[in-house]
């Protein structure tokens, strides 16, 4: 199957059911710890693949939020699946909801001391950057170039999309995201995703026979020679393209 043609008229994925169980006044608005990162997550790939006919500043804005809203609930989520008290920053206040709970970095640095992960010094100091990003929005000011904005945005995503799948088994960019083209409008949107997406993938200092080709599905520079497969859309390749590049 081929993906739609580049240019095509960009539609909203439908509206995520997450959290809803019925209509009526009565009903139960629930989200589990996963659940509320998913949907936030989710958010932040609406946002970024669609735009949701926001202007860019409040677009980028509202990106920010929901991405390091999403990282954090991703961490504690996979914090909780080691013990549920690691999540308060207190242990010996679990499960009070009124303490206070660990902050994406403390979570971080729980899951590698007492969770046994291990964390690239890169994605150290991008979930750091992430924080200080969302403390500005959130309690003072905040100015950024576009540049600086999609740039965190991309890479704080491309942390999420891999974290979920590498630890919680949850797949953000499966098969519904190639057939609906929000995989493509995600890539196209944002070079930084595209970049880090690619990077992790094939991380540099391969040897030049075992660079990575242009991808005839999703066009990133993604797909194993060896394998033929797409690190990234999981398609096939059978003929390999030297199509323009991410
Ligand atoms: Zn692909």
């Amino acid at each position: 199957m081929r993906r739609a043609a580049r240019g095509a008229r960009r539609r909203r994925p439908v509206s995520s059911t997450l959290g809803v169980t019925s209509a009526a006044p009565t009903m139960k608005i629930e989200f589990d710890l996963l659940q509320n990162a998913q949907d936030s997550i989710e958010r932040a790939i609406e946002l970024v693949a669609w735009g949701d006919e926001q202007p860019e500043p409040r677009k980028l804005k509202q990106a920010i939020q929901a991405v390091a809203h999403g990282v954090e609930l991703l961490l504690k989520e996979r914090l909780r699946r080691v013990h549920p008290c690691l999540i308060w920053e207190n242990v010996d206040k679990y499960p009070s909801l009124t303490a206070r709970t660990v902050s994406a970095e403390q979570a971080m640095a729980r899951l590698s001391t007492i969770g046994g992960l291990d964390f690239a010094r890169d994605d150290l100091e991008l979930i750091q950057s992430l924080r200080a990003t969302r403390n500005a929005i959130e309690h003072l000011a905040w100015t950024a170039t576009k540049q600086e904005a999609d740039s965190i945005v991309g890479k704080a995503l491309e942390f999420a999309l891999h974290f979920s799948k590498s630890e919680l088994d949850y797949d953000f960019i499966g098969y519904h995201t190639r057939k609906d083209d929000t995989l493509n409008a995600l890539l196209s949107a944002n070079e930084a995703l595209a970049g880090s997406l690619a990077k992790r993938a094939f991380p540099p200092n391969r040897p030049e026979c075992d660079q990575p080709q242009t991808c005839s599905f999703c066009r990133a520079r993604s797909v194993d020679p060896v394998s033929n497969t797409c690190k990234l859309c999981g398609h096939w390749n059978a003929d390999r393209e030297d199509d323009i590049s991410f």
